[in-house]
């Protein structure tokens, strides 16, 4: 019996579902432009897990994970 092929099956329904959809979300706000609070240039990126840096003056804040302003709102 090929147990190892069914461990990886059961691996990709653990990120189908739910996880996916809430996924293509985040997806969606990590493409968006944003508005560099120093600059006011619309080339605000995320660096890193709730890092965003400006590609334009180089300015780095630190904010949510997935969205500048989750940090704020909580
Ligand atoms: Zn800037």
């Amino acid at each position: 019996m090929p147990r190892k092929k069914e461990l990886i099956s059961g691996l990709g329904a653990k990120y189908g579902g739910t996880l996916r959809k809430r996924y293509s979300r985040i997806f969606r706000t990590l493409k968006a432009a944003r508005e560099c609070p120093s600059c006011s240039s619309m080339k605000l990126r995320r660096e890193a897990s709730g890092i965003w840096k400006c590609k334009s003056c180089g300015y780095t804040v630190a904010g949510g994970a997935f969205d500048l302003s989750q940090a704020r709102s909580r």
